[in-house]
């Protein structure tokens, strides 16, 4: 599984933070981000649960159904979307990059990242709402990035 280094996150933005003396705006801002990627975390936490359960009664049932798996799988896929968008927005605040491999927070002007050595985006080069190269952003990211993570919501 993928490292999310979200506490080492969490420490450097409040040192950052409380180093800089930002307004309390910003350090606002910060804990509410860190509280949503905390939510999002625990419901990830919840859904892998499920999926578990899911899976395990189809195991014993031998009764396979993928849509039901899938389902779950999308609610997942969905809260790992918004918490790589509030790392984003966090590493913005704080200066740094983040790397989509691995999650180690760069200094904003590297292009390769510290811990794995992978590319690191540039920002402008990737759209907002589905984390896919800059072709899309002609057509929705826009308008409905907000819309992006919820469509998944009704198919439960
Ligand atoms: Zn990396």
């Amino acid at each position: 599984m993928a490292t999310i280094n979200l506490d080492d996150l969490m420490e450097k933005a409040k040192e950052l933070a409380d180093a800089a003396g930002k307004k309390t705006g910003e350090l606002y801002e910060l804990s509410k981000y860190k509280y949503e990627c905390i939510r999002l975390s625990n419901e990830m936490k919840k859904l892998y649960e499920k999926l578990g359960a899911v899976v395990y009664k189809q195991v014993k049932t031998g009764n396979g159904d993928n849509k039901e798996i899938d389902a779950i799988a999308s609610e997942i896929d969905d809260r790992k979307l918004r918490i790589a968008e509030i790392k984003d927005i966090m590493a913005e605040m704080m200066n740094k990059k983040i790397c989509k491999n691995c999650g180690t927070a760069n200094p904003k002007d590297s292009v390769f990242c510290s811990q794995c050595g992978a590319k690191l985006e540039k920002k402008e080069d990737v759209c907002g709402c589905c984390e896919e190269d800059a072709a899309c952003d002609s057509t929705e990211s826009a308008e409905n990035s907000t819309e992006c993570s919820e469509e998944e919501k009704t198919e439960e």
